[in-house]
């Protein structure tokens, strides 16, 4: 069996959030450009996985040689759509090293005295760092929005504001990828039943998931918006079907891969005389 040509798509061509893409009409049942089956997926998981690790350790090792690029995975979902699993899995596969991970909960006492980007700026990667936001600076415009946490004025500013906080980070070295995982209702009911009936599951369980919900057509409205108003050129939206854990691990790890590629990584050259050392290391008992 061949595990090395199963996207018939490219995963950053068919999952982007491009003009006019429609929520509405998207299926979190799909597994868009992925023709293979799901035995397949876990062959090609392992071997992108390795190709991965490679590209970000050639990352880490320019930032240790005075590079300032990144990459950024900005992950945002509904609950149980499958954040921690993408974490953990796709995350999981480099290493541990070179990740700086941050998950954005409700905001602290401090954060709250400070810009909702104050936190978020602080929590960008470091140079030669894959960052990865578990949530981010888009519950700015999704609970907020959804749960009139400020008035509409406030929130309806701030997709502009976070285009042109994007695109300074971009300019700074780091490549964004922003990734929304997409469960559909009857899944998440699923596996909010799953939470209830399992106890290993109960730590993951929060009432007021039940609540949230309840708001889904709102949820559905403000990621609309998401889309339509911050899936840029520089950092664009990539919208991943997630009814299927092991299609959204495998085309995550695809996005993932390809912007390391884009970033034509090389092994930072010997700023030292190899030949020098290499003598000065002969020349020492064995
Ligand atoms: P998760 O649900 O991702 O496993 P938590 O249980 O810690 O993690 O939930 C984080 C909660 O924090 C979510 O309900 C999310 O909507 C909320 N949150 C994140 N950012 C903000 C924000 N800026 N304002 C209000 N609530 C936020």
């Amino acid at each position: 069996m061949s595990t090395s040509d199963r996207w018939t798509t490219p995963a950053h061509e068919a999952l982007r959030a491009s003009e006019g893409f429609r929520l509405a009409d998207f299926d979190p049942t799909g597994k868009p450009g992925w023709d293979g089956k799901s035995k397949h997926a876990d062959a090609h998981l392992a071997q992108q996985g390795v190709l991965l690790s490679g590209l970000q350790e050639r990352l880490f090792a320019e930032g240790r040689s005075d590079g300032k690029r990144s990459v950024l995975l900005v992950l945002q979902g509904m609950d149980t759509s499958g954040k921690g699993g993408v974490v953990r899995h796709v995350v999981g596969m480099v290493d541990p090293q070179g990740v700086q991970l941050t998950a954005f909960g409700v905001p602290t006492e401090e954060e709250r005295k400070h810009p909702y980007l104050w936190r978020i700026e602080n929590a960008l990667p470091q140079p030669g760092k894959l960052g990865v936001f578990d949530r981010s600076h888009y519950e700015d415009v999704l609970v907020v929005r959804v749960h009139k946490l400020v008035p509409p004025k406030v929130w309806g500013a701030r997709y502009d504001e976070i285009n042109e906080f994007e695109a300074r980070v971009v300019a700074s070295g780091t490549t964004i990828v922003k990734v929304a995982l997409m469960v559909s209702s009857a899944e998440q009911k699923k596996r909010l039943r799953e939470r209830l009936e399992r106890p290993d599951k109960y730590w993951k369980y929060n009432p007021g998931d039940l609540d949230e919900r309840l708001l889904w057509p709102k949820y559905a409205e403000a990621y609309q918006a998401v889309f339509d108003r911050t899936s840029t050129d520089v950092a664009p939206w990539f919208v991943v079907p997630a009814d299927r854990k092991w299609y959204a691990r495998l085309a995550v790890t695809e996005l993932l891969t390809h912007a390391f590629k884009g970033l034509d990584l090389g092994w930072p050259p010997a700023d030292f005389d190899v030949a020098a050392e290499m003598a000065r290391l002969d020349a020492q008992q064995p």
